[in-house]
């Protein structure tokens, strides 16, 4: 298929990117290149810079490349971000998103795969958490996924654009060719993998009195390549209709184990500092993953954590100034 790919130039994305071309798909990415990288860029896409506000841009892609569907994960996806800055969320995620829904309509694409959030369920009542759960979102962050999660849902119905939402976990890890760099970082594992390569003192534990096993907070964690390879799948849903997933592993580690898997991996001591709870961060989020193994068959080869870390860590080695 032909697929436009907006946010292609970023950590996810590219990644899409790269599992796309590799499964014979043609990849045109579109990037205001805000947070995204140029020469994250694959040299086998067509690359156009441009931001999703300009609608005429984006139907214009769409009619010059043939366009067949859309892989969108151009936004903003900090939580600590959207806490100070709510305004520059719901532009970005809900208003430019409308201005792309908006060109694929003059377009005539009728596809979208969206790269959601386990954010939209805030703080959950059960875990795991599965697709039906209540959702709250617990910042502007997942407000706007969750807004952006509901208009395709009507989207569906008035004009029968297709959608397949897909609500990550903690994407984490490394291609071969692409890895997780932004500025400033805000991640676990990269800021781990800072204090191993001698970067950065030391990592911050932000809360170590959750009531988890250990006092810190447990996540899902899902290797970038698995989670690429969900959106290739997600594509096949739009044939028949409009669906939406958890993409994780129905399993989690703590902040704290995490740490301690990465001093393993990379051989290097690294220390920690407490440091006091973030605001907006749910103590557990581990997926009910049963929905899209079941359905589209999704099977993840690069579950465990070491090797999760390992491939982090060799893309850093690789790429000591990141892009
Ligand atoms: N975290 C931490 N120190 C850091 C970065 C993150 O203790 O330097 C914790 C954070 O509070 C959360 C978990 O690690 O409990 C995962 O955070 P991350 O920002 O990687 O992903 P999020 O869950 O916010 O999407």
């Amino acid at each position: 298929m032909r697929i436009l790919v907006t946010g292609g130039a970023g950590y996810i994305g590219s990644v899409v990117v790269e599992r796309l071309l590799a499964k014979g798909h043609e990849a045109v990415i579109y990037d205001n290149l805000s947070r995204g990288h140029r020469s994250a860029v694959a040299a086998e896409a067509r690359f156009i810079e441009g931001d999703l506000a300009d609608s005429e841009a984006l139907v214009r892609t769409m009619h010059e490349d043939s366009i067949e569907a859309v892989i969108h994960l151009a936004g903003s996806s900090m939580v600590g971000e959207s806490m100070r800055d709510p305004r520059s969320y719901f532009v970005n995620n809900v208003v430019n998103g409308l201005s792309l829904l908006d060109a694929m309509l003059k377009a005539g694409v009728l596809k979208i795969v969206f790269s959601s959030s386990a954010a939209v369920y805030g703080l959950p009542e059960t875990i795991p958490i599965n697709e039906d759960a209540a959702l709250k979102p617990s910042s502007p962050y997942g407000e706007s996924k969750f807004a952006f999660e509901r208009m395709l849902r009507w989207y569906d119905e008035a004009y029968k654009l297709r959608h397949c939402s897909l609500r990550y976990f903690n994407a984490a890890g490394a291609s071969e060719l692409h890895g997780e760099h932004h500025t400033p970082e805000t991640h676990l594992i990269p800021n781990i993998l800072k204090v191993a390569a001698g970067e950065a003192e030391k990592v911050l534990i932000y809360g170590e009195d959750y009531p988890t096993p250990d006092g810190t907070c447990v996540r899902d964690y899902v290797h970038v390549v698995d989670l690429a390879d969900a959106h290739l799948l997600a594509l096949n849903v739009l044939e028949r209709g409009s669906e939406t997933y958890n993409v994780g592993y129905g399993s989690g580690y703590s902040v704290a184990e995490v740490v301690e898997m990465a001093r393993q991996v990379t051989g290097k001591w690294i220390s920690t500092e407490s440091a006091p709870r973030r605001p907006g961060d749910p103590p557990v989020l581990i997926a009910g993953a049963d929905k899209i193994m079941r359905d589209l068959g999704w099977n993840p080869r690069h579950s465990e954590l070491d090797r999760i870390i390992e491939s982090a860590w060799r893309w850093k080695l690789a790429n000591p100034n990141g892009y």
